[in-house]
């Protein structure tokens, strides 16, 4: 608890005390740290935090995450270059109150192909995270997680206390990052909220390397006049919230007095990919339905509306209209087609096929 302030004797003593103050104040570390900060999410998370006052520092190896998603916010964030899976983050952290953490491996396919990586930056990494913001004595740490968790679930909407059935590593290892990040609050006394997100979609949302989030797919798709390459027969939906919404929802978890919760972050509805297509408009092709999709995913979002009070604002239509204001940015992002498709998404199918399922 702050002690308040002291009483000097003398016009000197006050005036030397109020220059110890005002270096104090010059030198005085970052408060909120953003894993992840230069990546899609996070970098939105940093406006955020920065609207509303915060001194704001970055975590963020660049692995994905670029150095461009902050150009703008250039000399009002601490950027630190660090793997939080390699790299000693005690002293980074030191004077921090809140940590954001969202620096991850995202993408289903690699985490199939490369499971052990993900495992290492998922897990092993949000652990580490832990174990710093235990050492700074922070006063909040909410973590990002993944809808993925359900697999494919029974009920829609979808609540907090749906079965866990992961699906693929990416599912997995961020499922065991938000349960590790909850008993180290548990144990450790440290306040933590976790924060299970559902297709996520904006401005700055990954354009280059692995075949992707849908938006991505499709807005490159447009800007080089090819098809849309929709999976299956696109009447599967998506509970597709726009990224402000979103880090909105760490603010609300961050500032109410929540710990040890869980709680979903959706849109409040879910929308066929055929309903995507046509707000974006132009020729479709097909491709194989891969196994472990669900055909809906739909948050329940009642509790983080009765709790914390959030709920979101953009609504699709409104989402896909800044998408196509933003297109310019896919410019330079990968067309896939259907055969370069089938071959990023072999290892799925092989992996995941419903003859290699264990009953
Ligand atoms: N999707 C699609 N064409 C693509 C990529 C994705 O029709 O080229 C569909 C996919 O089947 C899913 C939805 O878009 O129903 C969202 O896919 P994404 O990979 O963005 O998220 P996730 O499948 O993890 O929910």
């Amino acid at each position: 608890m702050d002690a308040g302030p002291s009483h000097p004797e003398t016009l000197g003593a006050f005036m030397e005390e109020l220059r110890i103050m005002v270096k104090l104040i010059g030198q005085a570390p970052a408060k909120v740290f953003v894993t992840g900060g230069a990546g899609f999410i996070g970098s939105h998370l940093v406006d955020r935090l920065l609207g509303a006052g915060h001194r704001v520092a970055v975590v963020d190896n660049f692995a994905t995450g670029r150095e461009s998603n902050l150009a703008h916010a250039a000399g009002h964030v601490t950027l630190h270059r660090a793997d939080i899976a390699a790299d000693d983050l005690v002293p980074l952290f030191a004077g921090a109150t809140t940590v954001f953490h969202l620096a991850g491996l995202a993408d289903i396919v690699p985490s199939i192909e490369r499971p052990v990586e993900y495992f290492r930056t998922n897990v092993d990494g949000t652990m580490r995270v832990m174990e710093a913001a235990r050492a700074a004595g922070v006063a909040k740490v909410v973590y990002a997680a993944s809808s993925s968790c359900y697999g494919i679930p029974d009920v829609f909407p979808t609540d907090e206390q749906a079965a866990v059935r992961p699906q693929y590593p990416y599912a997995l290892t961020k499922y065991l990052g938000e349960l590790t990040a909850l008993h180290w609050g548990q144990v450790y006394g440290i306040p933590v909220v976790s924060l299970r997100l559902f297709n996520v979609y904006g401005p700055r949302s990954r354009t280059t390397g692995a075949y992707g989030a849908v938006f991505g797919v499709f807005l490159a798709q447009k800007l080089a006049g090819k098809p849309y390459t929709v999976v299956g027969d696109g009447k599967q939906t998506r509970d597709f919230t726009y990224v402000t919404d979103v880090a909105e929802a760490f603010l609300a978890a961050a500032t109410s007095p929540a710990a040890g919760e869980i709680f979903n972050v959706g849109s409040g509805g879910t929308y066929a990919i055929n309903e995507l297509v046509a707000l974006l408009g132009g020729d479709v092709t097909y491709v194989a339905k891969r196994p472990g999709e669900p055909d809906c995913t739909f948050a329940d979002v009642r509790k983080i509306e009765r709790v914390l009070g959030w709920r979101a604002c953009v609504s699709f239509r409104t989402g896909v209209g800044l998408m196509l204001d933003n297109v310019e940015l896919w410019r330079d992002a990968p067309v896939w087609d259907r055969e370069g498709i089938e071959r990023a998404t072999a290892a799925w199918f092989t992996h995941l096929g419903k003859e290699r399922a264990v009953s």
